[in-house]
């Protein structure tokens, strides 16, 4: 297995390139979390789930991995919510603690694996703090009347991810209207807030800008410089290039090795966005969507292209699923050694497929091709099924409510095969059966075959 490499597509480079972790066999990975003001949403379940195949598949490849994905327990938006919620700004950690809650029951839904590390914001404001007080002394950021600022003009490299020099970047910036930073470009890494509230640090009481905690948590956790980093490409700038410039400002090495970026999803070919009421949380999604159902849908889409999503869509994509339980269902499984599913020819095909820059709609593809000889084939169907569990997070239960239209193809081989079995032609019937499962019919026979 280790002759297969794994080509990632490299953000900072714009290159696919073969992915190789600084220390042996383990990889470090940091994923940006959410902030915790409302349900997560469909967007949400893009990014954490096809960072979730490759957690596992790097798993899977034999890394033990470090993974560490924050959560942005104070922000504007969460205290703007507390107000709003309980007539109280400082009531913003029980409105995180009730989305952090839901968000954690959402990705349990979905097969998410949890991370190594999960941690909040607020439970690590002292090595925020000591991060921010580092690039004070290297002379990166500066305080001004209580807030501290970092400095864009002290990061020569700025705009290496983004792919824009700090030249454009001043002439395409908003015209400053904060008199406190000497640059528009420049970024808070910490915000003033009256005496006594939130907490007190060497330059007053207040709390932390959003880009640092990513610097400090991964530094904290991971180490000066990762493996892997990813999110959404919504987050390259700003928040992926200040997140540079203070690990960069700080360490004086590089900070990523590998920036990962999936696309976004769009609504009927529009934006998806609260304003617009095409918003679709996950939640509201689970009341009529099968979760295995949602996570088929982001591996049925490479990761780098946009999703467009329409709820008429679901239909056939639960179809095409039941197909695969269907197909995996017939015969129980015993739990495998990998040395075996690594035997099996088709197993294989998936992997390279997958180690392709995630190329997950390939390696469906594959078992699709396939399903004929799957349904023939109980011992590569058995690992087939187990490397789909264990790297693509799908448990392949067939849908309960699911009820598989019979088309006029489907009425046919029924047809034949209820003539084969009274003519007692029990080959031709097992045939045709393969047959039906590849196309998703479940079937129970009652009659014995003797
Ligand atoms: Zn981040």
């Amino acid at each position: 297995m280790n002759d297969i490499p794994l080509f990632l597509t490299n953000t900072l480079t714009g290159t696919k390139e073969v992915f190789k972790p600084l220390h042996n066999k383990t990889v470090t990975m940091y994923v940006c979390g959410i902030t915790p003001y409302d349900f997560a949403h469909l967007g949400h379940a893009r990014v954490y789930i096809i960072f979730d195949v490759l957690y596992r598949l790097l798993t899977f490849l034999g890394y033990k991995v470090m993974y560490c994905r924050n959560i942005t327990d104070i922000d504007d938006k969460l205290l703007a919510r507390a107000e709003k919620l309980y007539g109280d700004q400082m009531a913003y950690t029980r409105v995180a603690d009730q989305y952090i809650k839901a968000f954690q029951e959402d990705m349990r839904m979905l097969a998410c694996l949890p991370p190594t590390y999960e941690p909040r914001v607020t439970d690590n404001i002292a090595d925020i703090i000591e991060f921010i007080q580092a690039l004070i002394a290297n002379k990166k950021a500066y305080v001004a009347d209580g807030d501290v600022y970092f400095d864009v003009a002290q990061a020569p490299s700025y705009g290496k991810l983004s792919k824009q020099n700090l030249k454009e970047l001043h002439a395409g910036a908003r015209v400053e209207i904060n008199p406190k930073k000497r640059s528009p470009l420049d970024f808070a890494l910490w915000k003033s807030e009256p005496e006594g509230s939130f907490w007190s640090s060497p330059w007053g009481y207040g709390r932390p800008g959003w880009h640092i905690e990513c610097s400090a948590l991964a530094f904290k956790f991971l180490g000066k410089t990762i493996d892997i980093h990813a999110g959404g490409a919504d987050l390259i700038f700003p928040h992926h290039e200040n997140e540079i410039a203070q690990t960069e400002g700080r360490t004086g090495q590089m900070f990523a090795r590998v920036w990962l970026h999936n696309a976004f999803v769009q609504i009927n070919k529009e934006k998806m966005s609260k304003s617009l009421g095409n918003f679709f949380t996950i939640r509201e999604l689970l009341k009529t969507v099968d979760p295995m159902v949602l996570r088929f849908l982001m591996l049925n889409h490479h990761y780098r292209a946009p999703i467009d999503f329409a709820l008429d869509d679901i239909m056939s994509l639960k179809r095409a699923y039941q197909r695969l339980c269907v197909l995996f269902d017939q015969t129980p499984c015993p739990r495998l050694d990998k040395k075996i599913v690594l035997q099996s020819p088709l197993v294989i095909q998936m992997l390279e497929m997958v180690c392709d820059d995630l190329n997950t709609v390939g390696a469906l593809g594959i078992v699709f091709k396939h399903a004929k000889q799957l349904a023939e084939d109980e011992q590569q169907r058995c690992a087939v099924k187990q490397f789909m569990q264990e790297v693509f997070g799908l448990s392949l239960q067939p849908l309960s409510e699911e009820e598989v239209q019979i088309t006029s193809e489907i009425q046919q081989l029924l047809d034949e095969r209820e003539r084969a079995r009274q003519q007692k032609d029990w080959k031709r019937a097992d045939e045709l059966r393969a047959k039906l499962v590849a196309l998703g019919v479940q079937i129970h026979d009652t009659k014995q075959k003797n």
